[in-house]
């Protein structure tokens, strides 16, 4: 019986042995052939060859499964679980498509810190003392390391835009300079269109020669790569600290195609357009605080909110839906 591999053998065994038609049940049936005495001797026999048959199988069952599961640990004999295979965030796709359209333009990536000084995040980029983004209720500012200080002069803070990283490139590098700075950004913000932490990606692209035209091609080409080659983009006028001119760029809405046809598109408020990112050209007090010549280069610059732009792409109406991290939401845009 020892010699019976696995649980198969072990019934083969049994069936052999203990079956309706094995070896003992033609021994119980030959009785019949016995007189009284001998047939009462040989029953009492055969019973106990039987009780020891069936203990020496359950014997070998348990030992059968005892080795089974001590063999590493797990019992390998339960159905395997299948891994999930995860997928990336739908932002994170976003992020990764924007920087492949961009990379093909020949634009390299660039990061910055998320703690940011004030120099960096707000004064270098041409951003006043009394513009609204400095104020305390809309931007997180590091306590300062001395406990009684109620943050009158706070030195650090979280990046509220990725145009810190403009500076900092621009710093280190000499024209040209073409880079996208994608990243993670914060503002005291918290509604069905604002989360606290969001990403950006930022773009510069500074060289002698670069004119709103080139912005305009560039953001152009941008659009159609990521909502499609019948999208139509418009520019509005607009303005920001850190260029001159600035514009507001928008699409054709993607959910009703434009909205001629559309009386009532909830995405578009049926205008029709959807207001995609922020551009301009870089305002020469920005080139002053890095110490470039705007006689003699011009740049071109833009922002864009990756979270808005996966809602578009995705029909997503609320933005909290991306932080979750609800299953369910996060497979359906997978598919
Ligand atoms: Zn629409």
């Amino acid at each position: 019986m020892d010699g019976a591999v696995g649980a198969d053998g072990v019934e083969a065994v049994r069936v052999r042995f203990l079956g309706r038609k094995g070896l003992l049940a033609d021994e119980f049936r030959r009785m019949g052939e016995l007189g009284p005495d001998e047939r009462r001797a040989r029953g009492a026999a055969l019973n106990e060859l039987k009780v020891f048959c069936e203990k020496r199988l359950a014997d070998a069952r348990d030992r059968l499964a005892a080795g089974v599961r001590s063999a590493a640990g797990v019992d390998v004999t339960l159905p395997g679980r299948r891994a999930p295979a995860g997928v990336a965030h739908p932002v994170m796709t976003t992020l990764r498509d924007i920087c492949e359209v961009f990379r093909l333009a020949g634009f390299d990536i660039a990061s910055g810190p998320e703690v940011e000084t004030d120099r960096y995040n707000f004064e270098a980029l041409n951003i006043p003392p009394d513009h609204p983004a400095r104020d305390m209720h809309d931007t997180f500012y590091l306590a300062d390391s001395n406990p009684k200080s109620k943050i009158q002069n706070p030195k650090f803070l979280l990046r509220t835009h990725t145009s810190p990283v403009q500076i900092r490139v621009m710093e280190k590098q000499k024209p040209p300079v073409r880079v996208i700075a994608p990243g993670r950004v914060y503002r005291r913000d918290d509604d069905v269109s604002h989360t606290p932490m969001f990403h950006q990606v930022e773009g510069l692209w500074v060289d002698a020669g670069v004119t709103l035209s080139d912005l305009k091609g560039l953001l152009e080409y941008f659009a159609k790569s990521i909502f499609g080659e019948g999208v139509r983009l418009r520019f509005r006028p607009s303005f920001f600290p850190f260029t001159e001119p600035s514009l507001e760029v928008d699409v054709s809405c993607v959910i009703c195609g434009g909205g001629m046809h559309s009386r009532s598109c909830r995405t578009c408020k049926s205008t029709g357009w959807l207001e995609i990112l922020g551009a301009g050209m870089v305002h020469p007090n920005v080139f002053r605080s890095v110490r470039y010549d705007s006689r003699r280069v011009t740049g071109l610059a833009f922002g864009m909110g990756v979270e808005r732009i996966t809602m578009l792409r995705y029909a997503i109406d609320d933005i909290r839906l991306f932080y979750e991290n609800d299953i369910r939401f996060l497979q359906a845009l997978s598919l």
